[in-house]
């Protein structure tokens, strides 16, 4: 019990805790950009087929996939279900990286139900990418009928490119959570970015409350606030770590209007897991001084209406009988063997999908 309290207090300051400007001090780096540029007019599988893994598979990545990989996987999937699996370029990342989604739907019934996937808004945190891979994978050859799963696999390019070379170079210290114009894309939304909390406006706490410099000023969160905008009935946002199933608001203490709708999905979701469920509970009621401003899911449901989570998949790879992982930063998201953590992951994932199934109306197989 205390060694949980003590995970999840560390696992929310490390939503606070990151490698970004600090306030009114200025961001170094160049200025984001202003105008995005539409994707390179090439397809998914001749793209991927361009991405090199590294020869040298680093020890603490251990059954890990490196990103080619996972766009390896991905193009496999595409190319052998071209009839259910649609890949798309949605935008480009600060460093001009393609961030990719890929719709996976039963193309000859009509969409009811469109659920939202995306993952590593964060860069250390690499779990949700497999999650949302392996989600890909599961669904491709029998989509759910009348649904659309639209799954963004890795919005910040550029953070998780940096945690790779890291790893390469044997730099488990290096903590990395911001895009390329080092801003936290998870305080970049434009909904709930002020704060009503007292400790917000001492002078050693008040840079906790930390949102970048203007709502969407960076390229990956306009792609994702681009998707949210063309409908979801449901949008699951995958973190680490933690072992939470966090619903709005982030940015503010009192309850959503609806959210008992909010509680019963997430509670559904939790329901049939493996091992020891996740808990549920709205993000800014986790503890009293915690508010993320400014965050994706306070944004999707703020603006767009759609029930929106965040998912802190596992409790992290901290172990206190191994000093080593203490300050592998790498090893705190990402514990040494993933695959309990894929099966956690996707079983949140399948029982949505089940819910959301439930409200199609006469598209049975
Ligand atoms: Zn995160």
């Amino acid at each position: 019990m205390v060694l949980t309290l003590l995970l999840t207090a560390i696992s929310l300051a490390g939503e606070l805790d990151v490698d970004r400007p600090v306030p009114g001090k200025g961001a170094s780096g160049p200025p984001p950009p202003t105008v995005d540029r539409p994707c390179p007019d090439q397809d998914f599988p001749t793209w991927a087929a361009t991405r090199r893994a590294p020869s040298e598979h680093p020890e603490r990545a251990e059954g890990w996939d490196f990103e080619a990989t996972l766009w390896h996987r991905l193009a496999r999937v595409a190319q052998e279900n071209p009839s259910t699996v649609l890949p798309q370029c949605i935008g480009l990342t600060v460093e001009k990286r393609r961030i990719w989604a890929f719709s996976v739907q039963d193309r000859t019934l009509p969409v009811q139900q469109r659920l939202l996937v995306f993952a590593q808004l964060h860069a250390l945190e690499w779990i949700g990418a497999e999650v949302a891979v392996a989600f890909i994978e599961q669904y491709a050859t029998a989509p759910p009928p009348g649904m659309e799963l639209v799954v963004v696999p890795v919005v910040n390019r550029d953070g998780r490119w940096r945690t790779e070379e890291d790893l390469l170079a044997h730099r488990p210290r290096t903590y990395r959570r911001a895009n390329a114009n080092r801003v936290d894309l998870n305080r970049d939304f434009s909904v709930n970015r002020e704060n009503d909390n007292l400790w917000a406006r001492l002078p050693f706490t008040r840079r906790y409350y930390y949102t970048s410099p203007a709502a969407l000023s960076q390229p990956e969160s306009r792609v994702v606030d681009r998707l949210a905008a063309t409908g979801f009935d449901a949008a699951v946002s995958l973190h680490a770590f933690g072992g939470y199933v966090y619903f709005p608001w982030a940015g503010r203490y009192d309850a959503p209007d609806d959210q008992g709708r909010h509680r019963a999905l997430a509670e559904s979701m939790v329901a049939d897991m493996p091992g020891r469920p996740y808990r549920i509970n709205q993000l800014a009621r986790n503890m009293s001084w915690f508010r993320g401003l400014g965050m994706e899911i306070d944004h999707i449901y703020g603006t767009y209406g759609t029930p929106s989570f965040l998912v802190e998949l596992t409790r992290s790879g901290i172990r206190l009988l191994e000093p080593a992982t203490w300050r592998d930063y790498f090893r705190w998201y990402n514990p040494r063997d993933k695959t309990p953590h894929v099966a956690a992951g996707l079983s949140i994932l399948d029982t949505l999908v089940r819910e959301m199934s439930a409200k199609t109306q006469g598209l049975g197989r």
